[in-house]
C-alpha cells in the first residue's frame, strides 16, 4: 500500500477537467482517500515547490500554481506513486505517451494539468503540506 499526492492544476480546473481526471483515477483502481479544492498564494506555492527553487522556471511555475483554484487529492493503492505518474505522462506533454492525461490535455510544458509526487519521501512531505490525519479517510 502506497500513498501519493495528486493535484489538478489551475489550467485543469479552469478547463473543466476535474471530472475527466477523477474518472481516470477511479477507472485505474487508485483510491481517493482525501480531496479538496484550495487556492494557494504565491508563498504557499513556493513552499510546495521548494525543491525547484533554483530552477529557471520556479517563478513562473509558482505564479501559475497560485493563479487559480486547484484540486488536491491523496491517492492510495499498490504502487500508487508510479501508477499515478504513468497516468499523468511525461512532464513535457510532447513527450508524453499516448493515452496519458498530459498528452491528451496539456497545452504547455508548464500548464500540464496535473501534479504527482515522484518518490515516497516527497509524497510524505506533499501530503503533509495539504492534509492532516483527520482529513484522510480509510478507504
Ligand atoms: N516545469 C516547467 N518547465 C520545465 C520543467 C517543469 O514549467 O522545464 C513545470 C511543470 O509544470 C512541471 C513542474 O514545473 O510539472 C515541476 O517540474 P518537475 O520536473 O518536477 O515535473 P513533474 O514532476 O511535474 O513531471
Ligand atoms: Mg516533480
Amino acid at each position: 500500500m502506497q500513498k501519493t499526492l495528486a493535484i489538478i492544476k489551475p489550467d485543469g480546473v479552469a478547463r473543466k477537467l476535474i471530472g475527466e481526471v477523477v474518472k481516470r483515477i477511479e477507472k485505474n483502481g487508485l483510491r481517493i482517500s482525501a480531496m479538496k479544492m484550495i487556492r494557494m498564494n504565491k508563498s504557499q506555492a513556493r513552499g510546495f515547490y521548494a525543491v525547484h527553487r533554483d530552477k529557471p522556471f520556479f517563478d513562473s511555475l509558482t505564479g501559475f500554481m497560485s493563479s487559480g483554484p486547484v484540486v488536491v487529492m491523496v491517492l492510495e493503492g499498490q504502487d500508487a506513486i508510479s501508477r499515478w505518474r504513468e497516468m499523468m505522462g511525461a512532464t513535457n506533454y510532447k513527450e508524453a505517451a499516448e493515452g496519458t492525461i498530459r498528452r491528451d490535455f496539456a497545452t504547455d510544458i508548464e500548464k500540464n494539468v496535473v501534479h504527482g509526487s515522484d518518490a515516497p519521501e516527497t509524497a510524505a512531505f506533499e501530503i503533509g503540506y495539504f492534509f492532516n490525519a483527520f482529513e484522510q479517510v480509510s478507504v
